[in-house]
């Protein structure tokens, strides 16, 4: 197995922010045309700097802050969709949030979804990427929005929408505060992911099984602390989103070889890997493979059987699962 093969293999994504996954350079000229002073916010180089993962929230926000018409969120999915199709990515699944857009005006927010969602369709007919959205409630903005939130998610769930995802910082509150925004979407028909057992512990990740009902759970590699409950994940067969570089880049843990991806694949836990906010992080798609493959030895046929897991925890209809897998079956053959 070549060692450059592994990045030109079509890749699923299912842990992506929207506007997380801004270019740097595509922020600062929407910056400029509002004239908007967010120069703080980069390094030298151009990079968005942060110290921390409280202070990396801080920065994530006074970006989004450039991002205040449908019109840039259409952009915004054009410039994001363009650098996922680099790293040979043909599915993603992004969060999204009312709060940013619309500010949970469910009118507002229809002509956001319209705006990014026409941009998914040139997409899809310009790159060969299908995109699909997870609507995100912001865990420290508190429950009360985050239901505000989820009703914006209910009304708006069908072919695109697929699913609901909380985000955010994983310390304020805890996730059980969020059940009613959780039950109505599961209601409304969405399939359900959250963030935890990143900064939170194994209970975290308990807490997202059992009072949330989620079958996916973004990163939730802090599982490997309670060996029980790895065991637990398995069975159930939830999926984990892990993002390795996002992992190491925010100091969780010190390098790709000291995360526990692998153990927890070896355990028999269904993992995929996705970037999060890859700009931030210095990742894309390709990189975590190519990280990976030096780390684990990864090969192209564990990596094959990854994106097919992917695709069966993917939120989307089984007309798009059928499609997407005939790209994979082509690839491998
Ligand atoms: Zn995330």
């Amino acid at each position: 197995m070549s060692y450059l093969s592994h990045t030109n293999r079509p890749k699923l994504e299912l842990h992506l922010h929207l506007e997380g996954a801004a270019p740097p350079a595509f922020i600062r000229g929407l910056a400029r045309e509002k004239h908007l002073d967010i120069s703080g916010i980069f390094d030298a180089d151009g990079h968005y700097k942060y110290t921390d993962f409280w202070d990396f929230l801080r920065v994530y926000e006074a970006a989004t802050a450039a991002l205040k018409t449908p019109q840039d969120y259409h952009r915004l999915t054009l410039a994001v969709l363009e650098e996922s199709a680099k790293s040979g990515v043909i599915y993603t699944e992004a969060f999204i949030s009312p709060d940013f857009c619309g500010g949970r005006d469910v009118t507002a927010w229809r002509e956001y979804l319209h705006a990014i969602r026409e941009a998914a369709d040139i997409a899809q007919a310009t790159m060969g990427i299908t995109l699909r959205g997870i609507v995100t409630p912001i865990r420290h903005f508190g429950p009360e929005k985050a239901r505000e939130t989820a009703l914006c998610a209910a009304e708006t769930a069908g072919d695109w929408i697929v699913g609901l995802g909380i985000g955010g910082d994983e310390k304020s509150g805890h996730l059980s505060d969020f059940k009613w925004s959780f039950d109505c979407a599961q209601e409304a028909g969405l399939h359900l992911t959250a963030h935890a057992g990143e900064w939170g512990g194994p209970d975290s990740v308990r807490s997202a099984m059992n009072d949330l009902n989620v079958t996916r759970i973004g990163h939730g590699v802090r599982a490997i602390e309670d060996l029980a409950l790895v065991d637990e994940l398995a069975e159930k067969g939830v999926v984990l989103e892990a993002c390795p570089g996002s992992n190491v880049a925010l100091g969780l843990y010190l390098s790709i070889r000291k995360h526990p991806i692998n153990d927890l694949y070896k355990r028999g836990v269904k993992v995929t890997v996705s970037t999060d906010d890859p700009p931030f992080f210095h990742t894309t798609m390709q990189k975590e493979y190519e990280n990976l493959h030096a780390a684990f030895d990864w090969d192209d046929a564990f990596f094959d059987q990854m994106a097919k897991a992917a695709l069966d925890a993917a939120f989307c209809d089984a007309d798009t699962k059928t499609r997407l897998d005939k790209i994979l079956e082509q690839a491998n053959a």
